[in-house]
């Protein structure tokens, strides 16, 4: 039988409309979220994902605003920038679009970002507190996959869930939010020896690697749920996931399609962090 979709549209739309509701009520106390993305440089993909990003806070009510600079900015001037939004009482949420340019240390930019406005949640105190368990932003794409798992009423207790990738965006976080709902987590990366032997036991397998096609149906489990994040371009240069969809459809329970699937949860989730950020730092 094939499987079920997992759309992320729909359930971003559906939490979209939640987090409008919620935008609308903060008005009403002369509260307006506000979300502050900086670019560097002008790679046509990073500006695509920041104007959505800009685009969905609109829809939702928030106030957004794209601070742009050069390739060449100094380091020094970009993490006084963000000092400066550090500052700014207007401003709940602070995003700094990555990958950056080569000269700019990521860490030290990350870093900087004061950890109450750290809606990407990858500043090291968000990252520890989610490690201890601690109530904090999630990284952005991971909480995306929880929400798809959860809409449709899928039990994650108890399931031994397999996470193919540790990047400290994707993978790492995704294993540690599944454990946090009490799953059984296997984490998988490029040198684990023999991947099928450990994706065939999934019960939810989440595929992040940026590998087109890595995961076929021998790979799955009959039944099991499977969470596709990679984003990549075939030959024929459409978009395409980590997991031979036509294929792995066949045999899996549930399965995100690649576009469609994780990419809108992630945008969704930023909003729902800054939505978040903009309630704690007022003690609502
Ligand atoms: P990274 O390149 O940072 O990490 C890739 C991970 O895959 C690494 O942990 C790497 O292992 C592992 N890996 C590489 N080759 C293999 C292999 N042959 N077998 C098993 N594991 C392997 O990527 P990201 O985590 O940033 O992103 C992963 C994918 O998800 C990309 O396609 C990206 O575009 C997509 N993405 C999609 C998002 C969305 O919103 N839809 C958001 C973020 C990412 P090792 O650590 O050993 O090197």
């Amino acid at each position: 039988m094939a499987a079920e979709l997992i759309k992320g549209k729909e359930v971003a739309s559906t939490i979209r409309q939640r987090l409008k509701e919620e935008t609308e009520a903060l008005k009403t106390r002369g509260i307006v979220p506000g979300l502050t993305v900086l670019l560097v440089g002008d790679d046509p993909a990073s500006l695509s994902y920041v104007k959505g990003k800009v685009k969905a806070c609109g829809e939702v009510g928030l106030r957004s605003d794209l601070k742009r600079y050069p390739a060449t900015i100094r380091e020094e001037e970009l993490l006084k920038e963000i000092q400066t939004c550090n500052e700014d009482d207007t401003v709940d949420g602070i995003l700094v679009q990555l990958p950056l340019p080569k000269h700019i240390d990521e860490r030290k930019v990350i870093e900087a970002i004061s950890p109450e406005k750290d809606v990407d949640g990858f500043h090291p105190v968000s990252v520890g507190k989610m490690v201890i368990g601690e109530e904090t932003f999630y990284s952005c794409t991971p909480a995306g996959i929880i929400e798809m798992v959860k809409s449709k009423n899928i039990d994650i207790a108890g399931k031994h869930v397999v996470i193919v990738g540790r990047s400290n965006i994707v993978g790492k976080p995704a294993g540690l939010l599944f454990l946090k709902e009490n799953a059984t987590v296997t984490y998988c990366h490029s040198k684990t020896v023999g991947l099928s032997n450990y994706t065939r036991q999934a019960d939810i397998l989440v595929v992040a690697v940026g590998r087109a096609g890595i995961i076929g149906k021998e790979d799955v489990k009959p039944g099991a749920v499977v969470i596709d994040v990679g984003v990549n371009r075939n030959a024929e240069g459409k978009l395409v996931g980590d997991v031979r969809f036509d294929e792995v459809k066949e045999v899996a329970s549930y399965l995100t399609p690649v576009p469609g699937g994780v990419g809108p949860m992630t945008i969704t989730m930023l909003l729902a962090n800054t939505i978040k950020a903009a309630k704690n730092r007022r003690g609502i």
